[in-house]
């Protein structure tokens, strides 16, 4: 029985993928680390660190020193800081408000690490989340795609996996909440193609957040 449904924050619950983008592809090529924006959607969730040695690695042939992350990550944040805050994603109060009719529980698993998270949140999408079912950056030691955000993410609701649903749009998203053993809704709002959300295990594949709150009843019910 459907208890729960977990909600990741980026991409799903925000436009904000277009600006991370944005920002990293900027901030890398003026390290001289070319970072395609297609590449940024496709390590969405990984750490900075893990980001900024993926594209040093390819391009110095090494990992980059601490001090190296530090200014690259720097003006990552700088360039992120100068751009129109992100939007909440087209369709998603007409599915939380339906999420929340029906009685379920809304969680939010995200890798963000941003302080006044639950404000940003709850001015978005008022009476939806609460500070008890979120888990973030800060919860857990493993990031995605680690299934551990999405296990903690089940332990604060107190339930298992079979009684959650995820909502995710990114590879590595996908990923984490397939190895939790959570039946996994990807919501295809970037520009990644469909397949790659399938390989990384996703049950369905879905257009948008939109298309989720028209069909909600039918693929919940099944
Ligand atoms: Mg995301």
């Amino acid at each position: 029985m459907l208890k729960a449904i977990l909600f990741d924050m980026d991409g799903v619950l925000f436009d904000s993928m277009p600006n991370h983008s944005y920002a990293w592809s900027h901030a890398m090529t003026d390290f001289g680390l070319k970072m395609e924006p297609e590449e940024v959607y496709m390590n969405e969730g990984r750490t900075g660190k893990g980001t900024i040695n993926i594209l040093s690695n390819r391009y110095w042939g090494r990992d980059a020193t601490d001090e190296e992350v530090e200014r690259i990550y720097e003006a990552k944040s700088a360039l992120f800081n100068t751009l129109p805050e992100a939007q909440p994603m087209p369709g998603a109060m007409e599915l939380l408000n339906k999420v929340r009719a029906r009685g379920l529980m809304r969680v939010i698993v995200t890798g963000s690490a941003t302080h006044a998270l639950l404000d940003r949140v709850n001015a978005a999408y008022p009476d939806i989340f609460s500070k008890e079912l979120m888990v973030t950056a800060f919860d857990v030691k493993h990031g995605k795609p680690n299934p551990e955000p999405y296990l903690m993410g089940l332990k604060k609701a107190g339930i298992s996996a079979d009684e959650a649903i995820v909502v995710e749009n990114a590879p590595l998203g996908v990923q984490a909440a397939h190895a939790a053993g959570i039946f996994t809704i990807a919501v295809n709002t970037g520009p990644l193609k469909d397949e790659v959300l399938k390989e990384a295990g996703a049950d369905l594949v879905l257009p948008s957040m939109q298309y989720l709150a028209d069909h909600l009843e039918e693929i919940v019910i099944g």
